[in-house]
């Protein structure tokens, strides 16, 4: 087995930061003592250590929301598990939550294992979001299989009701008392579509088209409907409830009307509803800043990092579905144009040197955001989200001070292109381990496949 000695780092989790040598065995943390306790250790040949100079020692980083391989208009995403989890790995990303299709037929068990077979090559570990789009007594009947297969959460869609996805909301009620059951975490893509479909029209009606009429017709509004019908739903079953990509203003001002109402939401927000505007779509490659919900407002930036500042948001994931200029440039219609882009292997670069850099939060705070929460909330908690003495030792070595200009040639998603391109940062992970095997350092270290699927527990946030 091998051994791994961490040395002279700063260690970051909920319990602080403090200045412990962690010692790893296999896959696990099997000692974490303060620095220089393991010094009598060194002689042991067979024993590896990594002098980390007082760099950062993060739990490895968690992105709750991506989309790897994912079938959209006939074209699939351009990451797969592969490429993809290389991109993540190089961000100091060791766990991704991925989503599995809805199965028409309620064969969950099926759908997990076709899933599965794409995730297989991954070098980093993952967990997955069971997609829902109707209910009834059969659906209501497999949902149980969830737990046997190990996840501990869905996602339901508010819109793309033309796409099918959108799960009716005279349904909302029955599906939330069969989770409640279950304790199943319902999660949720919110906007609302009826809104939206009227607002489409006017616009389609007029010709108006270009990328830049998206947030309008996306309008936070819709956001803001979706997220107080679905709080009102889960207040009335007393169920915990999760809105994925808060994008705007409007859609965390309902989140705090719903809190004071006594609804138990929680809410991630992703970089780009933090740091880039809708100014964006008015440009020449307008594609590559087209996802949705849109961008927002500055002012809407500025809102959610105040929103972050005071713990109102507790998660931070990217959303990421990479498409490569190639594919978003197919259509210039904003009804048209594939929504998405790449996220992951930025993620932690960009809210360390625009989260923490610009004071909005701590670092302990960033990385209960990035990593804690996450695993807590996604039932993967302590396996993952932990620097525990029995946990995953998978981990993040972070240099604060390395500064790197993001360009699409230092990054690694087969979208060859970064939304981020020509950002500076300060602080980059330069040492991913993922169950004590280093998988990124310059370059992969790792057997494609060599992530695995890990069982989720309970979400946190029933008990
Ligand atoms: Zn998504």
């Amino acid at each position: 087995m091998n051994k791994l000695l961490l040395k002279n780092g700063k260690l970051v989790d909920d319990k602080g930061i403090y200045k412990n040598d962690l010692l790893i065995e296999g896959e696990k943390i099997v000692a974490s003592k303060k620095r220089g306790s393991f010094s009598s250790l060194e002689k042991d040949s067979k024993l590896e250590f990594i002098d980390l100079q007082g760099k950062y020692l993060f739990p490895g980083i968690i992105d709750a929301h991506t989309h790897y391989s994912l079938y959209s208009r006939g074209t699939v995403s351009a990451d797969d598990f592969y490429k993809g989890s290389i991109a993540a790995a190089a961000g100091g990303v060791t766990t991704i939550i991925d989503y599995i299709d809805f199965p028409e037929d309620g064969d969950f068990k099926r759908a997990f294992k076709e899933r599965s077979k794409q995730a297989e090559d991954s070098i980093i570990d993952y967990s997955f979001h069971q997609v829902i789009e109707d209910f009834d007594q059969n659906i209501s009947k497999k949902l149980e299989d969830l737990k046997e297969i190990a996840l501990a959460s869905i996602k339901i869609f508010t819109t793309y009701k033309k796409a099918g996805y959108m799960l009716d909301k005279e349904l909302y009620a029955d599906l939330f008392k069969r989770l409640k059951e279950l304790k199943i975490l319902p999660t949720v893509h919110a906007e609302d579509d009826a809104l939206i479909q009227e607002l489409e029209a006017v616009y389609k009606k007029r010709n108006l088209t270009e990328p830049a009429v998206h947030p309008a017709v996306r309008a936070s509004l819709a956001e803001k409907l979706a997220v107080i019908e679905l709080g009102d739903a889960a207040l009335k079953t007393n169920i915990p409830i999760y809105i994925v990509h808060l994008s705007s203003a409007d859609g965390n001002q309902a989140v705090k009307y719903l809190r004071e109402k006594g609804v138990d939401i929680y809410t991630e927000t992703a970089p780009h509803y933090l740091m880039l505007d809708n100014s964006l779509l008015k440009g020449e490659d307008s594609q590559l800043y087209f996802m949705t919900p849109p961008l927002r407002s500055s002012y809407d930036n500025q809102k959610l990092w105040e929103a972050v500042s005071r713990n109102e948001i507790q998660i931070f994931a990217t959303d990421h579905c990479a498409f490569t200029k190639e594919q978003k440039f197919q259509s210039a219609s904003a009804f048209d144009i594939l929504p998405g882009i790449p996220g992951t292997e930025t993620l932690l670069a960009l809210m360390y040197s625009y989260g923490v850099g610009r004071n909005y939060i701590s670092l302990e705070k960033m990385i209960e955001m990035l990593s804690v929460n996450p695993a807590k909330i996604f039932g993967l908690y302590p396996q993952k989200g932990s620097l525990q003495v029995g946990s995953d030792a998978d981990l993040t070595i972070f240099d604060p001070d390395l500064e790197k200009k993001l360009t699409a040639d230092n990054l690694h998603s087969a979208a060859k292109y970064s939304p981020y391109s020509n950002f500076q940062v300060k602080g980059y992970p330069v040492i991913t381990i993922r169950r004590g095997e280093i998988i990124f350092s310059k370059k992969s270290r790792a057997e494609k496949g060599s992530g695995r699927f890990i069982p989720a527990q309970t979400s946190s946030l029933f008990s």
